[in-house]
């Protein structure tokens, strides 16, 4: 018998639809903090953006949670398609969230990944989350950052195909590693633009899950 694929998933954006601007938009106006938007625009890094550290950022973050408009809840499609990959791959969660975030992490897994067995979180993936790619020899990973992106395909000789994911919050440049060996572009990239309401860029979300369990699966 084979070994199962293994399979990497990240959290904020992919998995929990999380958005950026609103939790910046919070550290701004709860807070009474200066936020950089192009400076986020442009690193997509949270402390970059506000000066403060990864500590401050994973305190206001669990504050930013705790409210109801903005509690944690799956990207469309997202858990549906998860538990279908994983009866033929292993899952694993790897997350730049702080150690201090592993409660609420945890509390999301149990809430809506209750039914796959085979799930290894990976918290504190600050600096570069690479190590945890080559670490478990993951055959696929998935994340909507750019900039975690761009770091993990300048490690030499990696095996790992990577899978960006369609990203609503912030408007990023994808041009300059379009055409990396190691990405593997949705179809459904093709339907993502400036101009989509809600309810369509939830649809390209559960679209991209989808096609991600074809890819994977079959
Ligand atoms: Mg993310």
């Amino acid at each position: 018998m084979t070994s199962p694929l293994k399979i990497g998933v990240d959290i904020d954006g992919v998995l929990v639809d999380t958005d950026n601007i609103a939790y910046l938009n919070y550290c701004e106006t709860v807070l009474g903090w200066n936020i950089d938007y192009p400076e986020f625009k442009r690193s997509h890094s949270w402390p970059a953006s506000t000066g403060k550290t990864a500590v401050d950022m994973a305190v206001a973050f669990r504050g930013f949670l705790s409210t109801s408009e903005h509690s944690q809840k799956p990207v469309s499609g997202a858990c549906d398609f998860l538990l279908k990959i994983s009866r033929k791959a292993d899952i694993f969660l790897i997350t730049a969230r702080k150690d201090t975030l592993k409660d609420i992490t945890e509390e999301f897994v149990n809430n809506y990944l209750s039914e796959i067995s085979n799930v290894t979180l990976s918290m504190d993936n600050h600096e570069n989350k690479t190590p945890r790619l080559l670490e478990y020899e993951l055959d696929y990973f998935i994340d909507d950052s750019i900039t975690e992106i761009s770091k993990i395909i300048e490690a030499d000789n990696l095996k790992t195909q990577i899978i960006p994911f369609p990203t609503f919050h912030i408007q990023s440049d994808w041009s300059k590693i379009k055409n990396n060996k190691n990405i593997i572009w949705l179809d459904v990239w093709n339907h993502v633009n400036d101009n989509l309401d809600k309810k369509q860029k939830e649809a390209v979300q559960k679209k991209a899950w989808e096609e991600i369990s074809q890819r994977i699966c079959f």
